[in-house]
């Protein structure tokens, strides 16, 4: 297994339509493993290919430690119910924002060793599965987020809003800036 650099910004390898795998070759299973190595490396729950910088329909998503999934061709088939949660990405790193998504989901898809697998997925693992494969469309969860978040709000707010300071530190604050 080797550890393999992540796509980050506004690379439009993020933005691309992936190919089906089709069969699953021992090139194929390698890029799972690496893909499985780059997530953990990462403290992901999930990692597509594009992110990787490959064009194919190949997923993992391990939400609880040690069980690891790792799909080739994945479909949600079936969904239901309806969940709001935050998203990361491993791929817009420092944001998260709110998405909503189905509470359950059936995913089909090809295993490494190139059999079948159903998987009935509910919750985060649900969640998880969806932004996988979305990414498999060039879809970012920030393109469906209903609100993202503000990233470090508390920090970034004491040093450009002196109102929120202590009377001290607001006529510290104020001194610096003249000494400027
Ligand atoms: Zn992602």
């Amino acid at each position: 297994m080797a550890k393999r650099k992540i796509v980050t910004g506004n690379d439009p390898v993020l933005r691309t339509v992936c190919r089906p795998v089709g069969a699953v070759t021992p090139r194929i299973r390698e890029l799972m493993d690496d893909m499985v190595e780059t997530m953990r490396d990462a403290n992901g729950v999930g990692l597509a290919a594009p992110q990787v910088g490959i064009l194919r329909r190949v997923i993992v998503v391990e939400v609880e430690p040690g069980q690891v999934y790792m799909l080739a061709d994945p479909e949600i088939t079936a969904s239901s119910g309806e969940q709001e949660g935050n998203e990361g990405c491993l791929s817009v790193p420092g944001e998260s924002g709110c998405v909503r998504r189905p509470m359950n989901v059936t995913v089909k898809g090809t295993g490494p060793d190139g059999n079948p697998v159903t998987v009935e997925a509910e919750g985060f693992l649900a969640r998880a599965f969806c932004h996988e494969i979305d990414h498999l469309d060039g879809i970012l969860y920030t393109d469906k987020a209903l609100y993202m978040n503000e990233p470090d709000a508390e920090e970034e707010e004491n040093e450009k809003k002196p109102e929120k300071m202590s009377p001290a530190a607001y006529r510290k604050y104020k001194k610096n800036r003249k000494d400027r």
